[in-house]
């Protein structure tokens, strides 16, 4: 019998990286799952694992909702989606500001929100949110907006681990270092001309991780199924980081 035999499992972002590696993980556990993406094409190849796909831009408050109260009640919600911007203070727009909180932060609340009536009517559920260890827990160069977007979701997810704690939901989150995703490759991509190549720019990702090698995806994704599944209901409200080392 699977960890999350009978669990409702719900995952935003699951079309690459670490929500897809999370979906997969869960429906190899006897979940139940919907996997929702901004972009549908994405979730291409998830159905032969028995998981629903769906479209879903977590920044459309209406659609999040239906989702959340089609799919539900919810066991599980594992809040994924993300963006890292790469700036600085000085860097950052009004433009990034707005839509870096949006996704990363303000997207959680819609979903936890919608998620947590039918989830306290069914007895109790695990919550769990993408922060990053670039977040409260370490600063890193030109990660301004991300690193400040990723404190606050770790505030928010102590928030609702305090409020529901009586009533049978946890909220935690984890706080991973560098992970091996597609839009990794991106930020390697962006980071090239300034580190003179390619190679260069992935070198020094590689760098940061005191174990000299970047995470992978389904490293991420076991975290999650021990958050979301029933062997950790004594852990709720924290923001557990998962690095590599970086903050050794
Ligand atoms: P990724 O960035 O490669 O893919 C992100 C996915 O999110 C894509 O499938 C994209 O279509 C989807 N998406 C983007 N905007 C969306 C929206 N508005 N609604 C729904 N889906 C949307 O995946 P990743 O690198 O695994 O990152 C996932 C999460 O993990 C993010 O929150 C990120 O900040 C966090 N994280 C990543 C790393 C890393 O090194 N990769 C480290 C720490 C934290």
């Amino acid at each position: 019998v699977g960890r999350l035999a009978g669990k409702r499992c719900f995952v935003t972002a699951a079309g690459q990286g670490i929500g897809r590696a999370t979906a997969l993980a869960y429906a190899a556990e006897g979940a139940s799952v919907v996997a929702t993406d901004r972009e549908a094409a994405k979730l291409a190849g998830l159905e032969a694992s028995g998981i629903e796909c769906l479209a879903l831009d977590v920044l459309d408050d209406a659609a999040v909702a239906a989702a959340i109260a089609n799919a539900g009640p919810l066991d599980v919600l594992f809040n994924c989606a993300g963006f890292v911007h790469q700036n600085t203070i000085e860097t950052c727009t009004d433009a990034d500001w707005n839509f870096g909180f949006a996704l990363n932060v303000r997207s959680m609340w819609q979903t936890i929100r919608a998620a947590l009536p039918a989830m306290v009517a069914k007895g109790g559920g695990s919550i769990v949110n993408m922060s990053s260890a670039c977040s409260s827990v370490k600063g890193a160069p030109n990660r301004f907006l991300y690193g400040t977007t990723k404190a606050a979701v770790i505030g928010l997810t102590k928030s609702v681990a305090t409020e529901y704690v009586t009533r049978g939901v946890r909220c935690n989150c984890l706080c991973p270092g560098t992970v091996d995703t597609p839009s990794l490759g991106e930020r390697v991509a962006a980071n090239a001309a300034a580190a003179g190549s390619l190679e260069a720019a992935r070198a020094a990702f590689v760098a940061r991780q005191a174990m000299g090698r970047l995470a992978t995806a389904e490293e991420m994704a076991a975290l999650v199924v021990y958050l979301s599944a029933p062997e950790s209901t004594f852990v709720t409200g924290q923001a557990i980081v998962i690095d590599g080392g970086w903050t050794l």
